[in-house]
């Protein structure tokens, strides 16, 4: 695909998706976004998507879903970032913001390293680690708003995440059609780890092919301090969720 065809296809998703504009600029790093990671994903295993057109909406336009609640200027961790998704996105579209991508796989964020540096992002930052890990804890510092995206259920994801933020902080998941569902069965973890459903959005992806996909924009606020056990090892989580 030329980089003509690209950013007319680009223009398009984003206008059906309700994004704003690009600028030129934007619209090139998201050009070099794509091919660097075609490129690398011929070596590394790093995405299934490897249609241009597939790519644009179901990781470029998708990861910005969302995107309008988080706050100006806010710092973000994108936890399980893979291949920087959503946080490479993310740090085109919202210069204002700084954007920390975590992934306890070192190739992925390796990946994510070397196109942020070849974007010129300098608002973007990477870690290896698990979220769980209270090591990373202390590196990470300070964050305002969690973003992930299909990193795990929504109980265990509000487990990684909520320790993490300071009260008044939220995560944003970014889920597919069963979002409500996982909702429903996340209620007792939100409730024992210190926080509230502030909202749960039902939204539809529109695909350039004409296709449509229902998505599920979670926003989980952290309302008082999380109980000191939490998290508990990432093995505890999974054999006894909360
Ligand atoms: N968010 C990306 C990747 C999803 S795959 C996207 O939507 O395309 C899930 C990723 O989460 C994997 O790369 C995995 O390594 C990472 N991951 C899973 N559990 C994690 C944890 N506890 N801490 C950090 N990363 C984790």
């Amino acid at each position: 695909m030329t980089e003509t065809e690209f950013c007319e296809k680009l223009r398009k998703s984003f206008c059906d998706n309700g994004l704003r504009e690009l600028t030129a600029i934007e619209e090139q790093a998201f050009f070099i976004l794509l091919n660097e990671l075609l490129e690398a994903n011929k070596i590394t295993n790093l995405t299934a998507i490897t249609d241009p057109e597939a790519a644009i909406a179901k990781h470029f336009a998708d990861s910005l879903l969302g995107s309008e609640s988080i706050p100006n200027g806010a710092r973000v961790l994108d936890l399980g970032c893979g291949a920087g998704f959503p946080s490479l996105p993310l740090a085109i579209y919202r210069p204002d913001l700084t954007v920390l991508s975590l992934d306890s796989t070192a190739k992925k964020v390796a990946f994510v390293q070397k196109a942020a540096e070849k974007l010129q992002l300098s608002n973007l930052k990477t870690l290896v680690g698990r979220a769980e890990d209270r090591a990373i804890k202390k590196q990470i510092g300070k964050i305002d708003l969690i973003v992930s995206r299909a990193v795990a259920r929504l109980n265990l994801l509000c487990e990684l995440s909520l320790p993490l933020l300071a009260v008044g902080g939220s995560l944003l998941a970014l889920k597919g059609a069963k979002g409500e569902e996982e909702l429903k069965e996340a209620q007792s973890a939100i409730r024992i780890l210190g926080g509230a459903v502030k909202s749960c959005d039902q939204r539809a992806l529109l695909l350039l092919d004409g296709g449509v996909e229902e998505r599920t924009i979670l926003q989980i606020q952290k309302i008082k301090e999380t109980p000191k056990e939490y998290p508990r090892s990432f093995a505890a989580m999974q054999k006894k969720p909360l």
